[in-house]
């Protein structure tokens, strides 16, 4: 590879440090961008600029966001008694694309994993114990996932949360142990959503 053009190596250096992209694909990704109309390769950047510059936490939900509030914290339509926690904006987007629930999140940016070293000051959940007013919260539901981290979490902020008066429920059946939430179809979600169990 190192006959090409200095600007052509460092694209392709670039674009291998993209999951699941290694060298052979970068040299392709990296030539086809190179015989790309000019307009076409400038757009790519530019989206790639503006992605980074514009796209932000929801100050909320912490949700991914071009404005300080994300598109359904400040919806209306949305029941903003129901707070689903979730582990990433991944699990998040995996829900709404099934379509199976009208309430807000909270987005914890990780799980509680002790053997890696994250413990609870590391996630956001200070932010969701503030956000669980009893007065304004109705239920909240646990979609971490069904691994050790997700059950870990799920378990210490059912513990932290028990004696506020909140209905706390756990998604259920159909979401495999192990599972991520992503890889799970919208009929499962839909059944996981409606059987979710309360503690
Ligand atoms: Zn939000």
């Amino acid at each position: 590879m190192n006959h090409y053009p200095e600007a052509i190596l460092k694209l392709i250096n670039s674009l291998s440090t993209l999951p699941g992209i290694g060298k052979k694909t970068a040299e392709r990704l990296a030539l086809h961008i190179l015989h790309a109309p000019d307009h076409e390769a400038a757009a790519l950047a530019g989206d790639i600029i503006e992605l980074k510059s514009s796209v932000k936490l929801c100050s909320s939900c912490f949700a991914l966001s071009d404005k300080p509030k994300c598109r359904i914290c400040t919806d209306p339509a949305r029941d903003h008694s129901l707070i689903c926690v979730v582990e990433n904006p991944k699990d998040m987007a995996a829900i709404e694309k099934a379509n199976v629930f009208s309430g807000t999140y909270h987005v914890l940016g990780g799980a509680l994993s002790p053997i890696d070293g994250i413990g609870p000051d590391d996630i956001r959940l200070t932010e969701l114990f503030n956000r669980a007013d009893p007065k304004k919260v109705r239920e909240i539901i646990l979609a971490t996932k069904t691994d050790v981290e997700g059950e870990t979490t799920a378990a210490y902020i059912l513990d932290r949360l028990k004696s506020r008066g909140l209905t706390i429920t756990r998604i259920a059946s159909g979401v495999p142990m192990g599972g991520d939430l992503q890889y799970v179809d919208p009929l499962t979600m839909q059944k996981a959503m409606e059987k979710r169990y309360g503690f």
